[in-house]
């Protein structure tokens, strides 16, 4: 099985499959030592059930007119739910359509559907089976709290060829690095890093913010020796009209 093949098979499994949540328990001793306990083991829905139950929580909890009076008490991420709800549910049918394949009635079964083909088909698809189900992966993660949204790196995307004919990136505000500095990627051209060049990314930002500070600082330097020179001038100015009378 090729890497594609079974990272198509582990994102379609969290998305669609329920799994066992072990989450992690401690005591302490009589020493006050913590020491890890047996978990407490749940089982949860697939991915896209958890944000089915997310977007009804909100829905459920309205009056009987279907107005809610409390605006504010909704979820954070029940809009987002329901988005990505959207996205998982159109995309999955329009790939499935893609393979020919007899649609279905939910996302999930067409998600099976399409994992059940890509052994069959182009690598180029496949790929592209990939990136969908992994982004929809990761974006359920983040939604439901499983996971922490990326942190965004404040330097412009360092690809200085984006299209094998030179075409820089250079875009600002689309570095996201996971929290645990593993990788990295960027959001308008999709380059990537991981764990082997990551650090080559990291150096980058701190090369740029090392010289933005150096910039700012310089800057500033320029400002205060305007402003000396102005007071200067107006000093003489006045020491003139003094003599002057
Ligand atoms: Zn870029």
């Amino acid at each position: 099985m090729s890497d594609t093949l079974t990272d198509i098979a582990d994102a379609a499994e969290a998305l669609c499959d329920a799994r066992q949540h072990a989450e992690p328990r401690y005591e302490w001793d009589a020493n006050r030592n913590k020491k890890p306990i047996a978990p407490h083991r749940t089982i949860v829905p697939g991915l896209i059930q958890q944000l089915r139950d997310l977007a009804e929580e909100g829905s459920a909890s309205g009056d009987e007119t279907g107005v809610r009076s409390v605006p504010d008490s909704r979820p954070p991420g029940e809009f987002d739910a329901v988005a990505l709800i959207a996205a998982v549910t159109f995309g999955a049918a329009w790939r499935a359509g893609q393979l020919g394949l007899q649609p279905r009635d939910t996302a999930e079964a067409n998600i099976r559907a399409i994992v059940g083909a890509a052994s069959s088909i182009d690598s180029d698809t496949q790929r592209d089976i990939r990136h969908e189900l992994t982004s929809w992966r990761r974006q359920a993660d983040v939604i439901l709290g499983w996971e922490q949204p990326p942190i965004e790196l404040v330097a412009p995307c360092p690809i200085v060829d984006t299209d094998g004919a030179g075409t820089p990136c250079g875009a600002r505000g689309s570095l996201l690095a996971q929290r645990d500095g593993t990788g990295a990627r960027c959001v308008k051209c999709g380059a990537a890093w991981d764990e082997r060049d990551v650090a080559l990314l990291f150096e980058h930002v701190k090369r740029y913010t090392e010289a933005s500070k150096a910039a700012a600082e310089k800057a500033r330097r320029v400002v205060r020796e305007q402003k000396a020179e102005q007071r200067r001038l107006l000093e003489e100015a006045k020491k003139r009209r003094a003599e002057a009378a």
